[in-house]
């Protein structure tokens, strides 16, 4: 394990990935990459890479939680054993249920679910490396794949953290700023209906730091917005160069 860092901001106000405050980490995104699903995505978000498979709407099992005037989305959230730097048990864990559960509620408003009565649509998630800020990754690549599955949505989801470190209010934290910082935001936005889906937090921030992180991470979504959807574009971009 690396030694914990006295400082997590130097002298020049740089973090210790060399990021400012205000600055996402690096991001590419693919879908389309798992020909077994009906839909799916890539996301590498930082060091985080993350794989997420869609399936429906299709029958749903156990027949008993069918609904009679919607579709029921689940999303099952799972870090791999080789996702952290100790083997983590495949097992699901308290917290691989809990961010399910997060999960499935930011993206539920994004769907039109009355559309498909008695059915379900079954969202995988694998982290296969962490790094800080999963579940917001784990948004974003779901919701894309949902959209490579072609359910009607009303807009797609974009999610990414802000938080405090070093008394200081900064965008998207990677594992060691999230571990050693003071507070961490965690925001879901569909920037498009300009409507909120997930606001977590952990930690403790005034009033005024909590609008600076919640305005910050919003202008990180609509960045991670932007690139979600060019990865969209880009299947069908490919698809036409092959065609023609
Ligand atoms: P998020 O990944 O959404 O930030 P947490 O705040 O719960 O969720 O976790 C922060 C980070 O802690 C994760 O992204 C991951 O890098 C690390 N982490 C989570 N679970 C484990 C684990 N079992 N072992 C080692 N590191 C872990």
């Amino acid at each position: 394990m690396s030694q914990k860092p006295e400082k997590l901001i130097d002298k020049k106000g740089l973090r210790l990935d060399g990021r400012k405050p205000g600055e996402l980490r690096s991001i590419q995104m693919e879908v389309g990459i798992l020909s077994n699903a009906d839909g799916s995505a890539y996301i590498q978000h930082g060091k985080n890479k993350i794989l997420a498979g869609v399936y429906g709407p299709r029958e749903l099992h156990p027949k008993h939680l069918a609904l009679p005037d919607r579709t029921v989305l689940r999303c099952r959230y799972h870090m791999a054993p080789f996702s952290v730097q100790e083997r983590k048990s495949p097992a699901p864990s308290r917290r691989d249920i809990e961010l399910s559960k997060v999960i499935t509620e930011s993206l539920e408003p994004s769907i039109f679910l009355e559309y498909y009565p008695r059915t379900g649509i079954d969202v995988f998630v694998e982290v296969l490396q962490a790094d800080g800020g999963t579940r917001c990754a784990s948004i974003t690549a779901a919701s894309l794949a949902l959209a490579d599955a072609g359910i009607p949505m009303r807009d797609l989801v974009a999610a990414c953290a802000a938080g405090k470190i070093d008394d200081t209010v900064v965008l998207d934290l990677m594992d060691t700023e999230d571990k050693i910082g003071e507070a961490d935001v965690p925001v879901a936005f569909m920037p498009n209906l300009n409507a909120i889906t997930l606001l977590q937090m952990d930690g403790i921030l005034t009033l005024e730091e909590i609008e600076k992180a919640l305005n910050l991470a919003l202008k990180g979504c609509g960045k991670i917005y932007t690139l979600q959807k060019e990865a969209l574009k880009a299947k069908y971009a490919s698809v036409k160069e092959i065609t023609e």
